[in-house]
């Protein structure tokens, strides 16, 4: 399963929050304003420690997979509604250099055009 983009921003908010939480434990000794317990001198180092790696790791796996999808809306395959080529192109405008007609992003378009779905389709035109 791959998570969408809310998804990705709620594991980028609980890193971030894991982040603090950890930076909060370590530093401070964690927060005893909401009735926390004090954490004093190497359990600072055992709490911290463990929630910092957890919160980068959620960070760093949130933002990349948030900039690829972001780069892959932006970059992406187009092809020739014609002869059905995909083309690795980074805008439309982009023509068939065979048919020389405009090519169409891939995405949505085999539901635009489901005579090149599949290859066993009848010649019905
Ligand atoms: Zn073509």
């Amino acid at each position: 399963m791959r998570p969408n983009k809310t998804q990705l921003k709620f594991i980028l908010i609980l890193g971030v929050a894991c982040l603090v939480a950890g930076l909060t434990i370590l530093l401070l000794g964690g927060d005893q304003r909401y009735g926390g317990r004090e954490f004093i001198g190497w359990e600072r180092i055992d709490y911290g420690i463990p929630f910092l790696i957890l919160g980068f790791v959620l960070t760093r796996y949130s933002m990349r997979k948030l900039s690829l999808s972001i780069g892959a809306s932006s970059a992406s395959t187009f092809v020739c509604p014609k002869c059905g080529t995909p083309y690795e192109g980074s805008g439309i405008g982009q023509f068939c250099p065979k048919c020389k007609i405009k090519l169409e992003p891939l995405r949505g378009f085999y539901k635009r055009h489901p005579e090149h779905s599949s290859e066993s389709s009848e010649d019905d035109e």
